[in-house]
């Protein structure tokens, strides 16, 4: 199968598969090229990107695998010229990623492309190398080169000029870049693949080091401790692979990494599947991380749905599906979820009140995980402390607070006899939303922050927060590239406050980034709720007679108090009469 005996498909077999375009953007090529690499038995990718401010104005691909003859070369760019299948029935037993044969050919439609490919094993013969253009081979020749093949990309959609419109900035084009790649690595741990950008390594995964190594690569050691394996044996299926805790949750669904026979596809039944085996260890809006990989029967797989592969049919999937939720409960089912206790002790100590405004707090403050008691108080001061302003206006009627019920509803007591019930937390929020709003569109409201804080993020990432940098500016975040793949946070939303928050920036961070179709007002509008969310006094914390009244100030300042942000209620009212009423004191 590898790397000989490439021939040209008959146009039956051709009208059988699935067409369209399979080079939509950089990603798409070097998707393409990383699964030739794959299929042709590497052990070792690497994959060179350049870039200058417009866009990716190069890629280079270059592997370890079987190479090809000088007359595979110049067959390789004709279409539907594959060595992976001679007719349509072949499917049905695939194993490797690529079958229509269309590849290099469309990319060489819309680019300028060169190969230098010598086959394993070749002895004294020479290496090839190609350039193809407009679909042309242009120059041919023969070229000192070692056992495998380098493709290099330049001048993509150079002839297309509407496509290359379309392009995103770099660094979103980059973050799919660096997408394709985990996700073929992750599907693949018995390939190196490494990832260089302007000369700078960005991505590197270890040969057959385990998925979980793997994944601690990619998205760090902390998410790889959140896991639970799983594994599950059915007559014609295996599933194996990896999902979080349900405290490891996250805001989107976009974490669900799901492969099928090595190869890497996007489902949202099996998605569901994962989800489904939490049951109700999951909140209605929380997702799981999950990297899910499926060994399947290939007669039960049809690959041939999409002409970028990204998608495949199933027969017999609602077994799949029910397999999939069973492992996955099964393997929660068997794990101690309750130990989530941080990997370092937590240190318990008392604090001293938090710092007055513009003072900056310890660094140890700022990273310890607070405790209750002594600590849980000190963090209600400062948060309520943040969100004290001026005013006069006062949209509440008075009310004497005189306790909490469940540490999450202050219950007080109105002029008139009126019982109110006030949520906390949704009463905080509305506070600091309408600040952080006003903030926002006053265009001011950063605070710098004396020890700036680090943050490091998978490449992925990393490269969609370079494109947020103005738009978190925007809301008070000033951050900073710092070196690879970490940035550094000088500045946050005076409404933020101190570094309670280390998790707000990266949360923000990481639930804007997961859907770049989100119209700037919305992007906004997201932020300022996490911002608010985030920063607002938690239900379940204790607070003060003091801080109780505060917060109701606070509150009766706001422009509509009765509501939060989401619109859920933030007071609920019992006058007298309706008490009478519930006492049939007539
Ligand atoms: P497909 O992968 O669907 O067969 P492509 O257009 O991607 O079609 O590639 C055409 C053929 O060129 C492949 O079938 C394979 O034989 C050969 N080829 C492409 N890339 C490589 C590579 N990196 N190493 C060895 N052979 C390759
Ligand atoms: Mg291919």
């Amino acid at each position: 199968m590898t790397g000989t005996k490439i021939r040209v498909l008959d146009p039956d077999t051709v009208n059988q598969i699935a067409a369209g375009e399979v080079v939509e953007r950089p990603a798409s090529v070097v998707k393409e090229l990383l699964e030739n690499a794959v299929d042709a038995g590497s052990t070792s990718i690497l994959i060179d990107v350049s870039s200058d401010l417009a866009g990716i104005t190069k890629v280079r691909v270059t592997d370890d695998g079987a190479g090809m003859t000088p007359e595979e070369a110049a067959l390789a760019f004709h279409p539907h010229a594959t060595s992976k299948i001679r007719e349509i029935t072949d499917l049905s037993s695939i194993r490797t990623l690529g079958f229509r044969g269309e590849a290099l050919a469309s990319i060489a439609a819309v680019a300028e492309v060169t190969l230098i490919t010598r086959p394993r094993g070749a002895g004294a013969l020479a290496g090839t190398r190609l350039r193809v253009r407009g679909g042309e081979v242009v120059e041919k020749g023969e070229v000192g080169a070692p056992e495998g093949t380098t493709v290099i990309v330049e001048r993509l959609f150079y002839n297309t000029p509407v496509r290359r419109k379309f392009l995103k900035s770099r660094n979103t084009e980059l973050a799919h870049i660096y997408g394709v790649v985990e996700n073929l690595a992750l599907a693949h741990g018995e390939v190196a693949f490494r990832v260089v950008h302007n000369g700078k390594e960005r991505m590197a995964t270890q040969r057959s080091g385990g998925l979980l190594n793997a994944i601690a690569g990619l998205y760090g050691a902390d998410l790889a401790r959140a896991l639970v394996p799983v594994e599950g044996r059915f007559p014609f299926l295996r599933i194996s692979g990896y999902v979080s805790r349900p405290s490891e949750s996250r805001g989107n669904p976009s974490q669900a990494v799901i492969s099928i026979n090595g190869r890497s596809i996007t489902s949202r039944q099996i998605a569901a599947a994962v989800r489904e085996g939490y049951g109700t260890l999951l909140p209605k809006d929380r997702y799981p991380v999950a990297f899910v990989d499926l060994s399947v029967d290939t007669d039960l797989v049809d690959v041939n749905v999409h002409p970028t592969k990204r998608e495949v049919r199933l027969s017999r999937e609602r077994e799949v599906l029910t397999a999939v939720a069973a492992a996955v409960s099964e393997a929660l089912a068997g794990h101690d979820l309750a130990s989530e206790a941080p990997a370092e002790p937590v240190q318990q100590q008392i604090v001293p009140p938090g710092p007055e405004p513009g003072e900056v707090p310890a660094v140890s403050e700022l990273e310890a995980p607070y405790a209750a008691g002594h600590r849980g108080l000190a963090l209600s001061d400062r948060q309520l402390r943040r969100t004290e302003a001026e005013g006069t206006e006062n949209l509440l009627p008075t009310m004497e607070p005189f306790g909490q019920v469940a540490a999450t509803y202050i219950v007080a007591e109105g002029a008139d006899g009126t019982l109110y019930l006030v949520d906390q937390h949704a009463a905080h929020e509305r506070i600091l939303y309408d600040q952080v709003v006003e903030q926002r569109d006053a265009e001011a409201g950063s605070q710098e922050l004396i020890m700036p804080v680090v943050l490091s993020f998978p490449p992925k990432e990393s490269a969609a927060l370079r494109d947020a940098i103005p738009l978190l500016a925007g809301e008070g975040f000033v951050v900073e590239e710092f070196g690879r793949d970490t940035f550094a946070v000088r500045a946050v939303p005076v409404a933020l406050g101190a570094l309670e928050d280390l998790e707000k920036v990266r949360e923000t961070i990481a639930d804007l980034l997961a859907d770049e179709s989100r119209t700037t007002p919305d992007r906004r509008e997201a932020v300022t709720c996490i911002v608010a969310c985030r920063g607002a006094v938690k239900a379940g914390a204790l607070l003060t007679h003091d801080q109780q009244k505060r917060l109701l100030a606070q509150l009766a300042r706001t422009k509509t108090p009765w509501t939060c942000p989401h619109g859920r209620p933030t007071v609920v009212a019992f006058d007298k009469r309706k008490l009478d009423g519930i006492f049939r004191r007539g």
